[in-house]
């Protein structure tokens, strides 16, 4: 029998092994990691929420008022007020019938994919989907396609093989992110809607990282190309720009029922903290508001600074992946920078991305300044040059 030891020293020789690093302050611009003090620039807090003096209070309140835990599954006792209204703005927010809140964005994905396929059923997922998105898909036991990164031409030969085959009452569900987790780039959603309109699929598309970053009210991608309308499944955490904790889907009340039946994570598992459901309300009320405008300006001002700097192109979303390569460099250049520079750049390498493409994946927040990002950008610049 193979044995841990083994198999750890397998993944440090292909440069792949991963530590925890102990971080010893809140989750801010700077950061204490092991006594010194870095400049954050892995977080995906992208507008500064996690520390909010309104949402720390709001978190309080809410559990002076409803306790520290929910007791149970939202099916037996758990589903309190805070829940309720959480998934009443979110429909709201997003033009949906209806709304329903998990634990975390995991969960979501794992929850909603297993909960709306079967055996039989086909989804068909962009290349770079999160990795919640594949394991919610494998567990469905649906057959799984996959079209390369964007590419719509074969997603649309994977419909025309899949309709010419499928039984009645098979579902086809399409599945992509809006903003790439590790690229940050766009999914082209109005011509995915399009095909999927042509073909009569559903589609989810997750928005974990267009939350708050994009759309007049922050809504995200598609509020920002006006397609929500065309998005059956609109999925996103609460863990990133909103800065607490959770997922959720908004879509018709008979998609909302139906998981609130067959979503396993959503059932089996206790309900998420009231106070958790409370905070993110307040969160998503913030985002929506003209402070929550200002603090998207201010990101995409240090967007641009970035890109100034680095005399790279404007940044699609907040997160800029500085490519490397092989796994072993791209850690030698996040700990140069740590060294030398006091920078947090992460290193992602496989199986986050494909192999040999290893990069730093830097993200930007509202809550730097410009004399964070000047620094950071005069280090890239020097020691990648
Ligand atoms: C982070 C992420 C998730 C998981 O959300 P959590 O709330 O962190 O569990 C799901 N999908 C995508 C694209 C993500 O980036």
């Amino acid at each position: 029998m193979r044995s841990p030891e083994d198999e750890l020293a397998e993944l440090e020789a292909a440069s792949l092994r991963r530590h925890l690093r102990a971080v010893d302050s809140p989750q801010l611009a700077h950061t204490q990691v092991a006594g010194q003090s870095l400049s954050n620039f892995a977080s995906n807090d992208y507008l500064g929420l996690a520390n909010h003096p309104h949402i720390k209070q709001a978190f309080i309140e809410a559990t002076e008022l409803w306790g520290t835990g929910s007791g149970a599954s939202r099916l037996i006792c758990g589903s309190l007020p805070p829940h309720r209204k959480l998934e009443l703005y979110i429909a709201t927010s997003k033009g949906t019938e209806a709304a329903l809140v998990f634990a975390n964005g995991y969960a979501t994905s794992l929850g909603a994919l297993s909960a709306l396929l079967r055996k039989g059923d086909t989804v068909i997922l962009d290349k770079l989907s999160h990795a919640s998105l594949i394991d919610g898909a494998r567990l469905s036991g649906a057959t799984l396609r996959v079209f390369p990164h964007n590419d719509l031409n074969k997603l649309s030969k994977i419909l025309e093989q899949t309709f010419s085959k499928k039984s009645t009452d098979a579902r086809v569900l399409i599945v992509t992110e809006s903003i790439f987790s590790m690229d940050g780039d766009h999914a082209p959603l109005a011509d995915i809607i399009a095909l999927k309109q042509k073909f009569g699929a559903l589609l989810l598309v997750d928005e974990a990282h267009g939350l708050g970053i994009l759309g007049p009210t922050g809504m995200g991608l598609a509020e920002q190309l006006d397609c929500a309308k065309g998005i059956d499944l609109q999925m996103g955490t609460l863990g990133k720009a909103a800065g607490v904790a959770g997922g959720y889907i908004a879509a018709t009340k008979p998609l909302i029922d139906l998981l609130t039946n067959k979503a396993r994570s959503f059932i089996y598992s206790t309900a998420p903290p009231p106070s958790q459901s409370h905070a993110a309300l307040v969160a998503l009320q913030l985002i929506r508001s003209p402070e929550g405008s200002k603090l998207r300006q201010k990101l995409w001002n240090n967007l641009q600074t970035f890109a100034d700097a680095t005399q790279t192109p404007l940044p699609a979303s907040a997160i800029i992946p500085w490519h490397v390569g092989p796994s072993a460099q791209a850690l030698e250049l996040s700990q140069t920078l740590q060294n030398t520079s006091a920078l947090l750049v992460p290193a992602v390498r496989y199986p986050t991305v494909p192999r040999n493409t290893a990069r730093l994946r830097i993200t930007l927040t509202a809550a730097h300044s410009t004399q964070d990002i000047q620094t950071l950008a005069a280090a890239l610049l020097h020691h990648t040059a």
